[in-house]
């Protein structure tokens, strides 16, 4: 039966009326893992948002957004309310000097975003092309390729508060931004939720190229369109689209170790793929896997993507179990093989199973 709160508000009647119960969130996620929301709703303005996490409140309901499902491992239902988020809108301020402010809301499709930016000649995340998902969801875990971060470009966030409704913005630099981390994966999970991000784009800047081979890869003369365009193309080369193979990109971050503990690695294994990051160095986990002799390998539905080792693929399982079990070996295996740590990047559904990590 639909649990109704008492309201006079046509329009919040019509929200309220718009959630279902017990609905698959298989094509919610890139996994396709076939799980249910115990209550699911699609928000497509800030006012239904504020109708949706009042109905939460009122039944005490844990309240999950989900946005593109590219950064998900869904392992069992999701108990409360599963709110999709379809917000929508773009808006763009040129500035007298070098600077443009492009507001996004947050359910647009982040690649859509890249591609008008491009389109415009306003520079800043053209590296960050093809990186499946909403603009809301990219600054959770700061996405990052090619040398550049969200962070690099995030004005502001405008977020809602889960309890009270308000509506507020919040500096891109109190965000707590990490490699793959900020504070809204963290400390303020339970609390915000991404509604729009203002991104700081400029009229005229040098491209980066530095990184993943970009100007050894760069067809003709080096501009924005052309970083675009080879990004998409290296990326389609060796990475699966989820709308063919199912995953969620690169399944475990990078490890980062001491020197100390780089220098050993390094004399063990000459070949050690490293870069060196804050004080320490980060290994590229993809190699590590690789070397391990996982590239390829199949495990009952799942099993290690043929072309990049960093990623997991979902061939047939409609469950998460196997591909769990495929992390745990693979995690152990590298463990015993180089002693690293590998942590996982996607995700977990329902919140809480972390345990499972
Ligand atoms: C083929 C492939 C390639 C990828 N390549 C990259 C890459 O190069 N770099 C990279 O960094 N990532 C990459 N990813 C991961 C993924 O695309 C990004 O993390 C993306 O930002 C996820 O967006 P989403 O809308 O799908 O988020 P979802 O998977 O829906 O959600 C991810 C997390 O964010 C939370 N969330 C979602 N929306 C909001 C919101 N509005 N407010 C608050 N919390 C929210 C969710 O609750 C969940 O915890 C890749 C994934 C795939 C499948």
């Amino acid at each position: 039966m639909k649990m109704r709160f008492n309201t006079e508000d046509a329009f919040a009647q019509r929200i309220e009326h718009s959630i279902q119960e017990n609905v698959s969130l298989a094509t919610y996620n890139t996994f396709r893992f076939d799980y249910s929301a115990e209550y699911f709703a699609i928000a497509e303005s800030i006012d239904s948002l504020k109708v949706l996490l009042a109905w939460a409140k009122h039944f005490q309901k844990r309240v999950t957004m989900i946005g593109g499902g590219s950064n998900l491992l869904i392992s069992a239902d999701v108990s409360g309310l599963v709110i999709i988020n379809r917000l929508s809108g773009i808006n763009a301020r040129e500035h007298a000097g070098n600077l443009v402010s492009l507001t996004v809301a947050a359910g647009e499709d982040w690649h859509k975003i890249v591609e008008y930016a491009v389109a415009q000649r306003w520079y800043g995340i053209e590296n960050l092309a093809l990186i499946p998902g909403t603009t809301g969801a990219a600054p959770v875990q700061n996405i990052g390729a090619y040398g550049v971060e969200i962070k690099d470009v995030l004005a502001r966030v405008q977020v809602i508060n889960r309890n009270t409704g308000d509506v507020y913005w919040i500096n891109g630099r109190d965000c707590g931004f990490a490699y793959r981390d900020s504070y809204f994966k963290g400390q303020w999970n339970d609390l915000l939720l991404i509604t729009s991000v203002e991104l700081s784009l400029k009229k005229q800047s040098e491209l980066l190229l530095s990184y993943g081979g970009l100007s050894e890869r760069i067809e003709g003369k080096p501009n924005i369109q052309a970083v675009f365009d080879t990004v998409c193309r290296v990326r389609s080369e060796k990475l699966p689209d989820p709308a063919v193979l199912a995953n969620s990109g690169s399944f475990f971050k990078n490890p980062i170790v001491s020197k100390i503990q780089h220098d050993e690695l390094k004399e063990c294994f000459p070949n050690l793929v490293s870069f060196p990051f804050e004080g320490g160095f980060k290994l590229a986990a993809g190699w590590l896997i690789d070397q391990a002799g996982w590239k390829g390998k199949q495990y009952q539905g799942v099993g290690v993507y043929e072309k990049q080792a960093l990623v997991l693929v979902n061939h047939s399982e409609t469950k998460a179990t196997t591909l769990l079990e495929l992390e745990a070996q693979i995690k152990q295996s590298v463990f015993d093989k180089y002693g690293v740590h590998l942590e996982r990047e996607p995700v977990q559904l329902p919140l809480g199973m972390e345990i499972l990590k």
